[in-house]
This record gives structure tokens, sequence and C-alpha cells, in this order.
């Protein structure tokens, strides 16, 4: 009889409330990069990816949908219309919060302004201010109530996003600020206002480790950057840490259960969905808006300029272009960054559109004329030089104009002469004299 009182008294007390659970799903996306359509594996498609975030969060009452960062820049219809119509579709996705990434500043950082416009969206971002401190984005952070937790949502792009990832013109007035440390004053501003802190994070794989060993408070990091994504969920002292793979090839599907009054992730599982357009049917109505934008730019791009006898890629895709630069420059040294190498150089016929998604970037050719004594060894790499012979050397302007790329290549000191000419095409007039590829 006492035992059964007590047990009633422990009930009304809710002595269990401590171990009372909700769940949440995060599902999530990064770095889609504007790629519309399937791509040569028919993965991915944003008409696709719609399909499948809608089949995930049908009927779903605990269900998120974010998106960190990089959507655009990545395919024709982006670099033609300057990302306008990758936000015009993203609208499609039901995305519900979104984070800025790198290529989100590639056409000039105005046009950021534009895409917050478009989006129907919010966008969060924490760390992108000016000299006197105001953000790039509206809101830093916010709180949505989902099945009846409050989560919090801070959003945060690279600490290193100028000196790394930018060249000053196109940042203007805008910089990050270290993420950890702009994570924490967020953390203690949002306070007990609630009951689940998650960054959104255009990050580097170290700041998102950084987040989950040094924020405590923060229970969840979703992520985007690195494209090939995690393959397992990073886990510090329960707290967790995911990011799918880019290019659509899949959604990231995080199920929780959140423990509301410890602030924490009781239990959870992350999967990631495959977006195979051979089992997906892609939605009608995104399929539409796709296709008229691509039709726009298939006279463009859908022309055919050579032949390739098997798929070029990575470093040696990187070594090929550096060919095609001294070749078409008459230099003597070229260089061209691995993280511009966009894509593979597909086999079989080619086709000028394989080209745009190598190099989506409007970046132009640079020139200069110097004394073998002022080259650097990452250009010469290895070639003898005569210091006091003079040598022409061709690289992209991001190269030329990016500090990190400077400093890297050692041409800080060195005056370059910009050309007219697109690396774009000077690809694909390369390619177009060569014919085959082997
Ligand atoms: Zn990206």
């Amino acid at each position: 009889m006492i035992y059964r009182l007590l047990l009633f008294l422990c009930i009304a007390a809710s002595c269990f409330a401590q171990t009372a659970t909700r769940a949440l799903t995060i599902l999530h996306c990064n770095d889609l990069h504007a790629r519309f359509l399937p791509d040569s594996r028919n993965l991915g498609g944003f008409a696709e990816y719609a399909t499948v975030i809608r089949r995930e969060t049908a009927g779903c009452q605990s269900c998120i949908v974010m998106n960190a960062g990089d959507l655009v820049q990545g395919s024709p219809v982006s670099t033609i219309f300057r990302g306008v119509p990758v936000y015009q579709v993203a609208n499609k996705l039901g995305i519900q919060v979104s984070t800025l990434g790198n290529h989100e500043f590639d056409y000039g950082w105005q046009t950021i302004l534009k895409f917050f416009q478009i989006a129907k969206f919010p966008t969060v971002s924490a760390n992108v201010v000016d000299d006197s401190g105001k953000l790039l984005a509206r809101h830093p952070y916010l709180i949505k109530k989902v099945n009846g937790i409050r989560v919090a949502v801070i959003g945060a792009v690279m600490g290193n996003l100028v000196s790394n990832y930018l060249t000053a013109d196109i940042a203007g007035p805008w910089h990050a600020l270290p993420v950890v440390e702009t994570v924490q004053k967020y953390v203690d501003e949002i306070g007990d206002r609630a009951d689940l802190i998650v960054v959104l994070g255009h990050i580097e794989p170290a700041e998102r480790l950084d987040i989950l060993r040094k924020v405590p408070k923060v229970a969840v990091v979703v992520t985007g950057h690195r494209h090939r994504g995690l393959d397992k969920a990073e886990v510090v002292d329960g707290r967790v840490g995911v990011e799918a793979k880019a290019y659509g090839v899949e959604l990231g599907r995080l199920d929780m259960q959140v423990d509301v009054a410890r602030r924490s992730v009781a239990s959870w599982d992350w999967k990631k969905i495959p977006v195979d357009s051979r089992t997906v049917k892609g939605a009608p109505d995104v399929k539409k808006v796709i296709d008229k934008w691509e039709a726009k730019v298939s006279r463009i791009v859908d022309v055919p300029i050579g032949e390739s006898k098997r798929e070029i890629a990575g470093a040696e895709l990187k070594l090929l272009m550096e060919r095609a630069m001294a070749d078409e420059m008459h230099a003597d040294f070229s260089y061209m960054n691995q993280g511009g190498v966009r894509d593979r150089l597909p086999k079989g016929k080619l086709l000028a559109r394989a080209v745009w998604n190598i190099m989506p970037f409007d970046n132009k050719m640079v020139l200069g004329k110097f004394k073998g004594s002022q080259l650097s060894s990452a250009l010469t790499r290895g070639r003898t030089v005569d210091p006091g012979r003079e040598y022409i050397v061709t690289m992209s302007d991001f190269s030329a104009d990016n500090e990190s790329e400077r400093k890297l290549l050692g041409i800080t000191g060195l005056q370059f002469e910009t050309k007219t000419v697109l690396l774009r095409d000077l690809l694909i007039n390369w390619i177009k004299k060569k014919g085959t590829l082997d």
C-alpha cells in the first residue's frame, strides 16, 4: 500500500519527467551546387531531390529540413544567370532553414541580397560581418518549434572564408569571424529559450569537430563544404555531427529522441538516402521550372566539342587543364588550383556542358613575364630554370588574386596582366583543336 502510494506520488510529481523524450528528425542537404539535372551516373537532380524530400516529410510532425550552403555555382544555368534560378527552384525543395556557403559569394556579395529576396526560406548566418560588426544575413540564428521542441539553429561559414575562398572584390566589406567563439556567443544569448541547439554550418571539418568538443551546449552540428560528406556521424560525448555528399546525390536523415529537460540528444540514428533518377521520379512541378531554364542554356552548352577516350578526373584533370593553359597562352609555366576543378571529364563524345561543369566559374586568364629567379618551386615544380631568363607564367585570376593561393605560389610580389579570355573558353577551344583526348 505504501509502495503504491509512493508510486502514485512519484508519477504525480513526474519522477520520470527527466527521461521523457520527444522525436525530432533533421533532413539535411548541402553543396547542391545548382546541379538541376541528374549526373552521368543518373544520380541527383533537383526534381528527384524534391521527390525524396517530399516523401520523407509527408505527414511528419517532427521533421525539419535544413540546407548547409553552396546551393549555387556548378552548372551553366547558375553561371549564366548568376545563381538566381537556383534559388527559385530551391524554393520548391521544402527547405525550412538555410545557411550561406562560400560559393554564395561567387557572383559578388550584392547578389546574396538578391538570393535573400527570392528565397522563401530564412537564411541564418552568425559570423559574416562588416568592420562595424553588422551581419550580412538578417538572422544569426532562429528558434523553430518542431514537435513541441524549441530548436535553435545557428548559421556559420568557415572562418577562413575570405583568405581561402574569395577574392577581395567579391567579398566587398564582409569577412567571417572565428566559428567557435561566435557560436559560443550566440549559445549564451539563446540561453533558456531553446530545448536543443543546432549549428548549421558551411565550415571546415576541423571547425565541426571544434564545435562538438568546445561548445557542449550545441547538441547537433549539420554541415556542408567537403563534398565527399561523412560516412559515419562524428560523435563527441553524445553530440552529433553530420554531413551529406555534394551535388544532391543523397539526402541526410538524422532521427533523434531529444531529452528536452537535459537539452540533449538521448538517442539517434543517421542515414543517408540515395537520390537515384533510375528509381526516383522527378517532381513534375520542379521539372517544369528546370526544363524552362535548361532550354535557355542548351543551345550554348549542348554543342559537341570533341571526344575523350577515357574518363579523366582529379589530379590528372588538373594537369590536363594546365597543359591546355600553357598551350593556349604560349606560356612556360601554368598553374590550376585543384579546388577549382569541379567535375570529371566523361568518357566518350564531349559537349561544351562537360567543360562548364568542370569550370563553372567565370575566371579569366592572367599572364606575367618574370625572371627565373623570381619563380618559386611551387610554380616550377622541379623543372630547372635559368635565374636570368624571362619566363611566361599563366593561371586564372582566382589564383592570382586569392590571398592563400598567392602565398602558396610565392607570387605575392609579382604583377600579372589580366586577359579577356575565360579559362572555360580556353579549355573548350583547346579540346576542339585536339579533337580527341587520350
Ligand atoms: Zn561546395
